[in-house]
């Protein structure tokens, strides 16, 4: 089994080979990342100028890594078409530090690299984790890898791309894990104004917005201490098969020693 693990945190990010790290317990990992910083990036491919990969040494012994100067969507393109040898039977990305839920999996690099490899085939998992009471990835990454193997041994159908969060808190203060839907929430609702005595700036403002989302979606699992695992798709004809991902969320609890949590909703049909 070979995995193909990305970010838009970039190749440095500790967050991203705490999530490698585990990862290679289960499978071949390659990685190729952006260079640096690609955050909020969404599904920036890079057209009008040349790329440039460099073969990295990988902070986890025995992973291929490649750093690319472009986007997280350009490293997951150039990966499966060129860098990568062998099948890729999975494409991770993250760990993103910080939570993309809602309409944020629109602009969020995290989300945009996992889509590359969904609209090419390949099943997909984007995972990204609360950045507020400083757990780090630990948790989240060992959480990552189990979803990843429940994908990688689901039976063969229609192709599965999940966007996972997962609150910063510790295992066993986890409530359990949910199947949602994304929730409507703007990710930048405000624009500021300013004078630097150059002449006048502005500044696009994000604040967390419309809390009292419906229970059946991932802003609301994640803020009752749930992971959330939604499924992703971009047409009628990909509908996600819903009885795989009960059963990876199931196998999952089971993992991890959490309950079931109650009432627990699914994604509306
Ligand atoms: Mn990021």
């Amino acid at each position: 089994m070979q995995i193909l693990v990305s970010n838009d945190d970039g190749i440095k990010s500790p967050w991203l080979w705490a999530l490698v790290k585990e990862l290679k317990q289960i499978a071949d990992v390659v990685v190729s990342a952006p260079d640096g910083e690609r955050s909020a990036i969404g599904t920036a491919v890079t057209l009008r100028q040349t790329l440039r990969v460099n073969e990295v040494v990988p902070e986890v012994p025995g992973v291929i890594a490649y750093s690319v100067d472009g986007t997280p969507s350009d490293a997951v393109i150039l990966a499966l078409g060129k860098l990568a040898h062998g099948k890729i039977d999975l494409v991770v990305s993250g760990i993103n530090q910080d939570l993309n839920l809602g309409e944020d999996t629109h602009i969020s690099g995290t989300v945009g690299a996992a889509l590359q490899g969904y609209l090419r085939g390949f099943p997909a998992l984007a995972v990204s984790m609360e950045f507020r009471n400083g757990q780090g990835p630990v948790s989240a990454a060992r959480i990552a890898a189990l979803i990843a193997k429940g994908i990688v041994e689901a039976p063969a159908e229609p192709n599965l791309f999940l966007n996972v969060n997962i609150p910063d808190r510790p295992q066993t203060e986890m409530r359990g894990a949910l199947i949602t839907r994304l929730a409507h929430r703007s990710h930048i609702n405000t624009v500021e104004e300013g004078n630097d005595g150059r002449g006048k700036y502005y500044c696009l403002v994000r604040q967390m917005t419309n809390n009292a989302v419906a229970e059946d979606t991932d802003v609301w699992a994640v803020t009752h201490g749930n992971i959330s695992i939604t499924p992703i798709y971009t047409s009628f004809h990909r509908r996600p098969p819903l009885r795989t991902i009960e059963r990876i969320c199931d196998g999952l609890l089971k993992e991890l020693g959490l309950m079931k949590p109650q009432p627990a909703k699914t994604v509306s049909r």
